[in-house]
């Protein structure tokens, strides 16, 4: 068992400025908050986060966090608070332990290796500070160390997690040591059957091959020697990890396994690499196709070393490794091992180069900077461009920053996507806008009815999502337009009713779609409602010429029809009540009041938008000429009209109120109302009044007008007339 002692020693002799009583003061702490707890294995609790910070202090970490990692264990396991944490070791050491606290949250679930993939980078994604990763390997090697005393269930998910998720991270953090470690006790505990019966076979080979291997460590020393090559020189087997792996992958029995002793030979300089490999080479042949130069060409997670692998002449084989002392380290240690020991670091920002390395590190793909220039980085953002979140059953999905739930639940199955409604994140209904982030557990709520709007368009992140709502808005719109086609249609042909009866016959029609190269009954009918084709023209096409000439058959009698026209009604105008009708809408922009000019217009897929003629954006709107429908008031409807109304006011305290008593006098109701105060000083008010007809309207604009301290009042597009005069 280690002793806090020794480590403060240890601590004191790589980093004699360190902050000794920082340790000291953590160590107590820690002891008193576990006081009284007990592991599975008896022992008392403080062995383990005691033995955390020997791991780190043995990859010569800094003080902050090697306290860290006395306490890691304190806000998950005691009644501390974090607050309490940070008040006693400062900010540093408390965002270590939270950081610690918060991953060991996660829940993992094994899936398949793409799942892991995700998982791991999810992790890394939840990390500011680099050294929490550091801390979550050490308290994960130690507790695999001590797994024995865990009841089956949970050893085989722990060991099961640390081999998808921990030792690979610890991998690509060029960690070898402890990679290896884990890896080996995860195999021992995931399949105890395979681990033993292959400890059954090294053992039986053991004997022969530490024979062979101190014979060679004799052979290549002395050559060494004689040519004056300072190094030192260790043997091991192969560990059994790798040698299973290698077995299974190869189909070979561990007699075949031509690397099952391993040499390593550690000089000082680069130079020495390279002649040693001479010397190796002539006291045995090498095996072609063996040596591999990780010198000039390091592994992605910095590796370098030479591999050479050689048969002596009494046929046995082993594999040599040879590098720097240095090189060694960095093998064993990693990304520890590049730590630049200071204190009072900066935080590099995420497009800094440092963290573009580390970030293309652990993602396996690099361009090699100068490893030295590099670890100061301790506050970095992993992945600042992706979001990592979770569904309910613990699957991962990767999503690009700023990504919704909608785009969430598209990422897990279209019809999910189309039917989704809103979202609990973590519990908490939130709006489908919200900005996922990581580690954010995520639960669909599902529609009965498909729930696309176009609106989603402007909110998603995902190029998937964005096209499986184009489609479905697409269909929408057409399923829409085929509607108002159809309407279209038939009024066109009741105008010729008693002539025409034949050609609202469908065949009749779809012997001529080729010629508008259209090919079902629907597509005419959407081309009608999209405006695409005009239903007049068509006729005209349709109809022999002396019913062309015939005009229009009219039902209703002349005089009807003089009295229309007096009334102002259009002879072929779609009626508009109050919108009732899903396929006519009064356009908000200016909300169209009975007794004004109307204008009709075919929008894409939503029916007819009914504007008030005044209104600017009919001049916009009729650049596609051929939408106009023309569109009259239905006399016999009572219902009111939303018409919005704006205002400028000077901003007075008041002024909102005497308004609103205005308009209530005139028995109006108001329902909606926005207030803006210009730069200038000026106030707007936007007012939603709810109105019979014009005249009622205008009673109450002149009302208002009345007002002191109100400088103009009107519909929506009046105020901007004057401002463009
Ligand atoms: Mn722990």
């Amino acid at each position: 068992m280690i002793r806090i002692d020794d480590l403060e020693d240890k601590v004191a002799a790589y980093a004699p400025n360190a902050d000794i009583d920082l340790l000291r003061r953590a160590y107590v702490f820690s002891a008193m908050e576990h006081k009284g707890q007990v592991r599975q294995s008896g022992e008392p609790y403080l062995i383990h986060p005691i033995e955390v910070a020997g791991i780190l202090v043995d990859l010569r970490l800094d003080v902050v966090t090697i306290t860290a990692g006395l306490l890691h264990d304190v806000v998950e396991d005691t009644l501390t608070s974090i607050e309490r944490v940070r008040e006693y070791f400062g900010e540093t050491v408390a965002h270590l332990v939270e950081g610690v606290t918060k991953l060991s949250t996660i829940p993992f679930s094994s899936q398949e290796e793409k799942q892991s993939e995700n998982f791991r980078k999810m992790l890394l994604a939840m990390v500011d500070d680099i050294r929490v990763i550091l801390i979550k390997l050490a308290d994960r090697l130690h507790n695999m160390r001590t797994l024995e005393f865990l009841p089956e269930e949970k050893r085989k998910r722990i060991a099961l997690e640390t081999m998808d998720i921990y030792a690979p991270i610890a991998n690509r953090l060029g960690m070898g040591k402890i990679r290896n470690e884990l890896e080996d006790l995860a195999f021992r505990h995931l399949d105890p059957a395979a681990y033993f019966q292959l400890e059954h076979l090294v053992e039986q080979r053991r004997k022969g091959a530490d024979e062979f291997a101190k014979e060679m460590v004799e052979r290549i020393s002395k050559i060494l020697e004689e040519n004056g090559i300072a190094a030192t020189i260790q043997s091991r087997i192969k560990r059994n990890y790798s040698i299973y792996l290698k077995m299974n992958k190869q189909k070979i029995s561990i007699e075949q396994v031509y690397d099952f002793v391993a040499l390593r030979i550690l000089t000082d300089g680069k130079e020495d690499c390279w002649k040693a490999v001479g010397y190796v080479h002539q006291i045995g042949r090498p095996v072609p196709g063996r040596f591999k130069d990780f010198i000039s060409i390091p592994k992605p997670n910095l590796y370098q070393s030479l591999h050479t692998s050689i048969v002596t002449e009494k046929g046995l084989t082993c594999e040599i490794q040879i590098r720097t002392h240095e090189m060694h380290r960095i093998a064993e240690q990693g990304i520890a091992a590049h730590w630049k020991y200071k204190e009072g670091k900066v935080a590099p920002g995420p497009e800094d180069q440092h963290v573009q390395w580390l970030r293309q590190l652990l993602e396996y793909h690099q361009e090699l900077k100068d490893p030295k220039e590099f670890l100061s980085i301790l506050k970095v953002d992993l992945y600042p461009d992706e979001v990592y979140a979770f569904t309910p059953k613990g699957q991962v999905i990767s999503l690009p920053r700023g990504a919704t739930p909608i785009d969430f639940a598209y990422a897990i199955h279209t019809e999910l996507g189309s039917h989704c409604t809103g979202a609990r994140v973590n519990g908490q209904l939130m709006p489908l806008r919200y900005k996922l982030k990581s580690g954010d557990i995520v639960e669909i709520i599902r529609a009965q009815e498909m729930n696309v709007g176009r609106d989603w368009l402007s909110v998603v992140k995902t190029s998937r999502a964005r096209n499986k709502i184009r489609h479905i808005v697409h269909l929408q719109e057409r399923t829409k337009s085929i509607e108002v086609g159809r309407k279209l249609w038939e009024k066109e042909c009741r105008k010729y009713k008693q002539n025409v009866k034949k050609i609202l016959v469908e065949e009749e029609i779809s012997k001529k779609l080729p010629d508008y190269g259209l090919i079902k009954m629907e597509d005419f009918y959407a081309a009608l409602g999209y405006g695409k084709l005009a239903a007049k023209n068509i006729m005209a096409q349709l109809l022999p010429e002396e019913v062309l000439a015939e005009g229009p058959v009219q039902k209703e009698s002349r005089i009807a029809n003089a009295v229309k026209k007096a009334l102002g009604l259009a002879e072929r105008a779609i009626k508009v009540k109050g919108a009732d009708d899903v396929l006519v809408y009064l356009a908000k922009c200016c909300g169209p009041i009975k007794g004004e000019k109307i204008v009709g217009y075919i929008t894409r897929g939503k029916g007819v938008a009914v504007h008030s003629e005044h209104c600017p954006n009919v001049t916009n709107l009729l650049y596609e000429a051929e939408r106009k429908i023309e569109v009259a008031w239905d006399t016999s409807s009572e219902e009111p009209h939303l018409v919005p109304v704006d205002l400028t006011v000077d901003d007075k305290p008041g002024i909102l109120a005497k308004v609103t008593t205005a308009v209530a006098d005139t028995q109006t109701n108001i329902k909606g109302a926005k207030v803006r105060i210009d730069p200038d000083g000026k106030g707007h008010i936007r007012l939603d009044l709810e109105v019979t007809d014009l005249k009622h309207l205008e009673k109450v604009l002149n009302k208002v007008r009345q007002i002191e301290g109100v400088q103009s009042a009107g519909r929506t597009w009046e105020g901007k007339k004057e401002a463009a005069r």
